[in-house]
């Protein structure tokens, strides 16, 4: 009988990707895995479980385990958790530090992560210290000062694309005793491993490029030290809180997921196209992109990760927020919606999302490269720029 690509088996992870989840169904012979509905699973006249460990849904289910295995070894992991969603994953990783601890969070990232630690921590009497942790001597002597239990990083970080030094902070985390967790979403397990830069725990949304379709919601974090009492929290945070993803939606992200090397590839590719294109134009200020030499954390960037530098980026018209909009109402190919990592482009204007909770540039779009013909992305930005004087 042929053997499916596991795992562990030494095969390059587009590889592995390509075979997510298929070619173990011994009852039917598919090469994809069959959607598991079951909540509960039988015990035998023993009152043993017929299949070892699978006993209620919440607790293990053939697709979790799939999904999981595949992303920690993208990671360079041990062990990986599914969530419900981005947000889920988050919420398990934070509500391990106690009350009277310290977090410490870059400034300037996902708004929707902002707000729920500014809520999540005033509630539960943790002190939160927000600093730019792409300037590497503030974060030094933030966590030199504050002793933080926990300081999470997002790299690079939505929407400024900022670029943190995962392998020198995660020294000072390891010196303070101090984990660390970077939300890595918009850089894909494929070209960013914060595990193998010394990271403890790393998370995404996998709602975005893993699953790269726009149609799950899901969330996943990874370990190397699946024994940690940390790992055990999140673990629990999954299995006895219920944070749980559903069936068909593990179904769907190990489907997703099949493509995401070439997603992933093409990607990059689009974006640094589109981002070299945005530079040079007149009615252009600024873009936000770490592909870019100019970038102030290019060379950080290049050496943290592999193969690309991810599908977000930003750019900042010339005028104010009227141009923006208009720029993004003349958009064609680029959809006007929240969101990135799918296959469609999109584009988004935060300062409209984010309000006077953050300081969002008004002249700011943001944008998520997919992957159509790169020619017909600049094409589409040469004649929306076009709308403004
Ligand atoms: N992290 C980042 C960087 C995000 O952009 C998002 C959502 O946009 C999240 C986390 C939250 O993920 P979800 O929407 O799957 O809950």
């Amino acid at each position: 009988m042929s053997k499916s690509p596991r795992p562990n088996s030494g095969l390059h992870p587009d590889s592995l990707l390509a075979h997510a989840g298929g070619g173990f169904d011994p009852a039917t012979g598919a090469v994809v895995p069959p959607i598991q509905t079951a909540t509960t699973f039988v015990r035998d006249e023993d009152y043993e479980p017929v299949r070892p460990g699978h006993i209620y849904s919440r607790d293990s289910n053939d697709l979790y385990l799939k999904a999981e295995k595949l992303i920690a070894t993208l990671e360079d992991g041990a062990e990986s958790r599914l969530f419900a969603s981005g947000m889920a994953a988050i919420a398990a990783i934070v509500r391990s530090i106690k009350p009277g601890g310290t977090l410490l969070v870059q400034s300037g990232i996902y708004w929707g992560t902002t707000h729920f630690l500014r809520k999540h921590c005033k509630r539960n009497n943790i002190v939160l210290v927000e600093t730019d942790a792409s300037n590497f001597d503030s974060i030094h002597d933030e966590i030199s000062i504050t002793k933080p239990d926990m300081v999470w990083l997002e790299v690079p970080s939505n929407p400024y694309l900022k670029v943190a030094d995962i392998s020198r902070i995660s020294k000072l985390c390891k010196e303070h005793g101090a984990l660390l967790a970077v939300d890595a979403t918009a850089a894909t397990p494929l070209i960013l491993k914060p595990l193998a830069l010394g990271a403890d725990l790393v998370m995404h949304s996998a709602t975005k490029a893993l699953n790269g379709h726009s149609d799950l919601l899901g969330g996943v974090v990874s370990t190397r030290e699946p024994d940690s009492e940390a790992w055990t929290f999140i673990s629990e945070e999954r299995q006895i809180a219920g944070a749980i993803l559903g069936s068909f939606e593990a179904w769907l992200l190990l489907r997703g997921l099949r493509t995401l090397a070439l997603r992933v590839e093409r990607m990059n590719v689009n974006a640094m196209a589109l981002a070299r294109y945005l530079e040079t134009h007149p009615k252009v200020e600024t873009v936000l992109y770490p592909g870019l030499p100019g970038h102030p954390h290019h060379d950080l960037a290049k050496a943290q990760m592999t193969g690309g530098f991810g599908s977000l980026l930003s750019v900042q018209v010339q005028g104010g927020k009227a141009s923006a909009l208009r720029v993004a109402g003349s958009l064609d190919v680029f959809q006007r919606a929240t969101s990135l990592g799918g296959t469609e482009s999109l584009v988004e204007h935060r300062h409209t999302i984010e309000g006077d909770v953050t300081s969002v540039p008004e002249n700011l779009l943001r944008l998520s490269v997919g992957i159509e013909h790169q020619a017909d992305l600049v094409s589409d930005f040469e004649q929306a720029l076009t709308a403004i004087k």
